[in-house]
């Protein structure tokens, strides 16, 4: 071979690992065959949950997913439908929920159906239900300075979650203060610095955990205002992989 022509195949080369070790799992290796997903989206439209509801379901449809979409919580009632779900996936923020609604979702995910959201979508919904709270784990309380840059650490490299993953930064958005449950597998991190709060300088944060409601397993990211920040791969990367997870772990359950 010419020196030209090995020159610009190891150039391929590098090139071509360069492009793999970027993109990471962008979710393309996620089969969700003969799943059915119900996606319930609402509350704030600040947080603009159509727009998460219309790309998840386009997202779980092309997996495979037999993808159901309600803008309404009495969805939660219809016991037909809801026993037929391997996941919901919920971005509704802040709302009330009815007793009768809450009680067809909880008892659904303790049955073993997965629930997976972010940010307020399950993270700040329905504050005065605290069943429902115990259910996800979390409660969002603040976001200090609204709209910043942060850094998520990736704290459990060892999780199929966040397996190959690093520390990154993500831009104009909110870094969640949550009162968090102890009972979660925490799997990211953030920690405030005293810019807006000083006297939470230096305390770290949950982003990104796993935990079991009975049966039920349930992912939750607390990232999420805008719909932009799923454009940041690593975010795409855990938010569907924790999809994958939840939506099969009835499964093993069994
Ligand atoms: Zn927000």
């Amino acid at each position: 071979m010419n020196p030209l022509k090995s020159i610009s195949l190891t150039l391929l080369v590098i090139l071509g690992c360069y492009v793999l070790a970027q993109s990471g799992d962008t979710g393309d290796s996620i089969s969700l065959a003969n799943k059915n997903i119900l996606v319930v989206w609402g509350g704030w439209d600040g947080h603009q949950p159509d727009v998460f509801a219309k790309k998840i379901s386009e997202w779980a449809s092309s997996k495979g997913a037999h993808v159901t979409v309600s803008d309404s919580l009495e969805v939660y009632t219809n016991s037909e439908l809801m026993k037929k779900q391997d996941l919901i996936i919920q971005y509704w923020t802040m709302g009330t929920i009815t007793a009768e609604q809450s009680k067809g979702l909880i008892e659904t995910i303790k049955s073993g159906t997965g629930l997976v959201g972010c940010h307020g979508g399950i993270g700040d919904s329905f504050r005065n239900n605290t069943d429902y709270q115990y259910m996800v784990g979390g409660q969002w309380v603040t976001h200090p300075g609204g709209k910043i840059d942060y850094t998520v650490q990736i704290s459990n490299t060892g999780d199929p979650v966040t397996e190959g993953l690093q520390d990154f930064e993500i831009k104009n958005t909110e870094q969640y203060y949550m009162h968090v449950d102890p009972n979660v597998r925490v799997l990211a991190m953030t920690t405030f610095n005293a810019d807006h709060d000083n006297w939470i300088n230096g305390n770290s944060m949950p982003v990104v955990w796993k935990r079991y409601h009975d049966k039920g397993p349930v992912f939750y990211i607390s990232i999420g205002h805008n719909p932009e920040d799923f454009d940041h791969p690593a975010v795409w990367t855990m938010l569907t992989r924790g999809i994958d997870w939840a939506s099969n772990s009835q499964i093993e359950n069994k």
